[in-house]
């Protein structure tokens, strides 16, 4: 099939638009895959796609790398994601028979962990909706935009193009708004335009109820987290000198306070708030995976998308990325150390 970079100018073009309407007019095997560990935009980007495509006749299947945070097993269909890590061949079948795989909220196959390798030996047509920066040249269907502020909202512009948003229901709504508020910082950063704002209202129209999704996912603390988050807040280093702070947090911690999948989320933050504060990190020992998780998070121009994908082996956005170490915890402290007085004039300019 040929090849197609639908980026925002030119999704617009209906020749585009025509040829992927046409591949969705017969029923197709779809599979739709986020990336690991998924978070709120992932896993609402995936359960609105997959309503969507379900009303078109569609045999679809969600199939998650590995599990997603309680804090989104309410939403409705979130019970009809098979996991990766558990159920590995059932969701190797469904690939390899799939007629198209829909990537969200990722833009290169790394980033789907243990499913890297199986998406990458599949024959079939895939389509990447995403909103990251830099995407690798997987996909026959590329729909990129690194200016949107979530791939949620990248979905209801695909079904406006699509002239389908009369389809999106209450609990494509419900799905859709909790990406857009979760990777928006509940509708704070940069990246939340008016069209965004726009898009929620409209979801709201069809049914997503803000009060009751912001108490959904924020208003469900255990005591443990809270616990760890006070340790986080303990540990908490500032290095004025680079307008920089920074979070540890050990297994021992982690163990200690009863850590569940999803904890941590949001910790990286509280570092970032600091008046004067441009760049944050939170670094998290995983012994099982023998590595450390990082966070990165920044204000105004300071990138740590490009910071991620030089020293952590990750990447994201320009305000928010992620990666990983191989050293420990010691030593991967010592590496932050050592990398800030590269970024000192940078980190100083920073205008906020
Ligand atoms: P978080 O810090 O919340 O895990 O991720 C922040 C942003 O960076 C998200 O958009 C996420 O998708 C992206 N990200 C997180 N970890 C990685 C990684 O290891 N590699 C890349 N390329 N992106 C990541
Ligand atoms: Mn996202």
């Amino acid at each position: 099939m040929k090849k197609l970079i639908l980026t925002f100018a030119s999704i617009m073009n209906e020749d585009q638009i025509q040829i992927l309407k046409q591949e969705l007019s017969t029923p197709k095997k779809i599979v739709i895959v986020p990336h690991n560990n998924p978070d709120g935009d992932a896993v609402g980007s995936v359960i609105s796609l997959h309503g969507y495509l379900c009303q078109l006749g569609h045999q679809v299947s969600m199939i998650s790398p590995n599990d997603f945070p309680s804090f989104l097993k309410w939403l409705e269909n979130s019970e009809l994601f098979i996991n990766y890590e558990k159920e590995s061949q059932r969701c190797d079948a469904l690939i390899n028979e799939a007629d198209l795989i829909f990537n969200l909220d990722h833009n290169a196959l790394h980033r789907t962990g243990a499913m890297e390798s199986i998406l990458k030996e599949a024959k079939t047509t895939f389509v990447m909706i995403d909103h990251h920066q830099q995407p690798d040249d997987f996909a026959q269907f590329i729909f990129s935009d690194s200016s949107m502020s979530s791939t949620c909202e990248m979905i209801y512009h695909f079904l406006e193009m699509m002239n389908d948003t009369d389809k999106i229901n209450s609990a494509m709504a419900t799905a859709m708004y909790t990406g857009i508020l979760t990777d928006t910082g509940s509708f704070k950063y940069r990246s939340t335009t008016s069209t965004t704002l726009r898009v929620a209202a409209n979801l709201m129209d069809k049914g997503a109820d803000g009060e009751a999704i912001n108490r959904k996912i924020y208003d469900v603390n255990t005591p443990s987290r809270m616990k760890l988050l006070g340790v986080a807040l303990r540990n908490m280093v500032i290095l004025e000198n680079y307008r920089t702070a920074y979070i540890t947090l050990s297994q021992k911690e982690l163990n200690d306070n009863n850590f569940k999948k999803g904890d941590t989320e949001g910790f990286v933050n509280y570092a970032l708030s600091l008046d004067g504060i441009v760049f944050a990190q939170i670094f998290i020992e995983n012994e099982s995976e023998a590595i450390v998780k990082t966070s990165l998070r920044s204000k105004g121009d300071f990138d740590v998308n490009q910071l991620a994908r030089d020293n952590w082996e990750g990447g994201g956005h320009k305000n928010a990325a992620g990666g990983k170490s191989d050293l420990s915890m010691t030593a991967t402290v010592k590496k932050l150390i050592s990398i800030l007085p590269a970024y000192k004039n940078e980190l100083r300019d920073v205008v906020i």
